[in-house]
C-alpha cells in the first residue's frame, strides 16, 4: 500500500470504526452535522468532542481494569468544563495541575480526596488552593514538600499528601517519558527515605506514593514492565511511611493510535499482568487505593478539530489547501508538540466523507511558517474552496495545548456534544 491508499485507508477505518458517523457524505458529532456546527461558530474552526464516544473509551477500560483500581482523569488533556463534568461522572477521581483546573474539578462534585494536585513548581496560589480545598497534594521536590509543611503548621491542618517519585527506571518505548534518570518530575527514588525522615514530625498525612514514568506508549510489554517496576519501587519505599501505604498512584501511559501503523493497545494482557501483580504485593496493598490517571486514552479518539478551506493553489507540481485553521489551533497535528517526527494526523474531507475522486493535497493553515502544516502530501477528496476539514484523534492536547495568540487569528470555538 503507498503513503496515500495508507492515509485514505485511515481516514476510511475512522469512519468504519463509527468514532464518528456520516450521513449525506458529511460528518457528524453527535446529532450534529459539521456544517451546521461550523455555522454556530459563524464561521471559527472549532473542536468538537463526542460524549458517546468518551463514556466508551471509559466503559471499555472499566471492563479491562483489576476492580480494585480507581481511575483517574488527568485532566490536562483536555480541560473543557464539560469533558471534564462528563468524564469524571465515570471515574473515580481528577488530576489537576493548576489552581484553575483544581477549581475546574470542583466544580463537577468530586470528594476532594478523589482530587489530587501534581505538577512542578506550584505556586503558593496553587498550594493556598490546594489546602484549603483539602485535596492531595502530590509532592514535587523537597524545597516543596518544605513549603507544604509550612503551610500545614500555619494553617492548623494536617495536609493529606502523597510523595512524587522519580523512579530508577524508565517507560521504554514512550512517546513522553517523564520518569528515569535526571527529571524536573518529582524526587529521586533514593532520595525518599530521607526526605520521609524530615517530614516525619510535620503535620502532614503522607498517604504514599505518585511514580508516573511517561506516557503514549502502545507496547503492551512496556507498559507491563513499567508496571512490574513501579510496585517494587512502592514494595521498597513504603517501610520509610509513617503509617500503611494507603495510596498509590501507578501512573497510565496508555497510548492511542494516531498514525498509520499505529495498533490500539491491546488492554487484555497489560491488565491480567497488573492484576498478578497487584495479587503479587496483595500484603503491601492491603489499605491501598491504587490510583490509574489517564488522559488523552479517555478523550483523544472523541474530539474533531474542523477548520475551512480558504484557498486553493499550486507551485511547481504540489496542491495546497490553504484554511483558516491551524498551528496557533492544533500545534499537536502539525508535529510540533513534542514528536519527534512529523507524521499525518488522520485527516478528512468532512463534507466529502465518501467522494472518491481524489488528489493529492497538503493543507497548511493562515500563518506565515513553514511549520504551519496540518497535513502533507494526503491523498483525499478533491477539495473546494468553502469546505470543512476534518481532523481527528484531536480531543487530547487540542485547545489548550496551542498558542491561540501567535498572529491573533480568532479563537478557535468548542462544543460538546
Ligand atoms: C500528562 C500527565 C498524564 C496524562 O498523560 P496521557 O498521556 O494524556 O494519559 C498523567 N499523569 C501525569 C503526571 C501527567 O503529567
Amino acid at each position: 500500500m503507498n503513503a496515500g491508499d495508507a492515509a485514505i485507508s485511515t481516514a476510511k477505518k475512522h469512519i468504519e470504526q463509527n468514532d464518528f458517523s456520516s450521513r449525506n457524505n458529511e460528518l457528524h458529532v453527535g446529532d450534529m452535522a459539521v456544517s451546521e456546527l461550523m455555522e454556530r461558530s459563524k464561521g471559527r474552526p472549532f473542536y468538537a468532542y463526542d460524549r458517546s464516544i468518551m463514556s466508551r473509551n471509559v466503559e471499555k477500560l472499566r471492563r479491562a481494569l483489576p476492580e480494585r483500581i480507581s481511575l483517574h482523569y488527568a485532566m490536562k488533556a483536555n480541560p473543557m468544563p464539560e469533558v471534564v463534568r462528563h468524564i469524571s461522572a465515570a471515574t473515580k477521581g481528577i488530576d489537576v495541575a493548576s489552581a484553575f483546573e483544581l477549581r475546574t474539578a470542583l466544580s463537577t462534585g468530586i470528594a476532594p480526596r478523589d482530587i489530587s494536585f501534581a505538577g512542578p513548581g506550584k505556586s503558593q496560589e496553587d498550594l493556598d488552593a490546594a489546602v484549603r480545598a483539602g485535596v492531595i497534594i502530590v509532592i514535587e521536590s523537597e524545597l516543596e514538600a518544605q513549603r507544604v509543611s509550612a503551610l500545614a503548621n500555619s494553617s492548623g491542618v494536617t495536609v493529606p499528601v502523597a510523595i512524587r517519585v522519580n523512579p530508577d527506571f524508565q517507560l521504554k518505548a514512550s512517546g513522553m517519558k517523564m520518569g528515569g534518570g535526571s527529571q524536573p518530575f518529582g524526587v529521586d527514588a533514593e532520595k525518599i527515605p530521607l526526605l520521609l525522615r524530615n517530614l516525619a514530625t510535620e503535620p502532614l498525612e503522607i498517604l504514599g506514593f505518585h511514580i508516573f514514568s511517561g506516557s503514549q506508549n502502545l507496547r503492551p510489554e512496556s507498559i507491563i514492565d513499567a508496571q512490574r517496576q513501579t510496585l517494587e519501587l512502592a514494595e521498597r519505599l513504603a517501610p520509610g511511611l509513617p503509617g500503611p501505604l494507603r495510596w498509590l498512584n501507578i501512573g497510565g501511559g496508555l497510548g492511542v493510535p494516531y498514525f498509520p501503523g499505529d495498533q490500539p493497545l491491546d488492554l487484555e494482557p497489560i491488565m491480567s499482568e497488573l492484576q498478578s501483580q497487584l495479587t503479587r504485593h496483595a500484603e503491601l496493598l492491603q489499605e491501598t487505593e491504587v490510583v490509574m490517571e489517564l488522559g488523552r486514552f479517555l478523550v483523544a479518539n472523541a474530539g474533531i478539530y474542523v477548520c475551512q478551506v480558504i484557498d486553493k493553489k499550486e507551485s511547481r507540481g504540489k496542491t495546497y489547501l490553504v484554511t483558516n485553521g491551524g498551528l496557533h489551533h492544533h500545534l499537536a497535528v502539525t508535529g510540533n508538540f513534542g514528536q519527534v517526527i512529523r507524521k499525518n494526523y488522520p485527516v478528512a474531507i468532512a463534507n466529502r466523507i465518501t467522494d472518491d475522486d481524489l488528489e493529492q493535497v497538503t493543507i497548511v493553515g493562515p500563518l506565515c511558517t513553514p511549520l504551519d502544516l496540518l497535513g502533507q502530501e494526503m491523498l483525499l477528496p478533491k477539495a473546494r474552496v468553502g469546505d470543512l476539514i476534518a481532523i481527528y484523534m484531536s480531543g487530547a492536547y487540542g485547545y489548550t495545548a496551542s498558542p491561540h495568540q501567535f498572529l491573533s487569528h480568532p479563537e478557535p470555538a468548542e462544543f460538546c456534544l
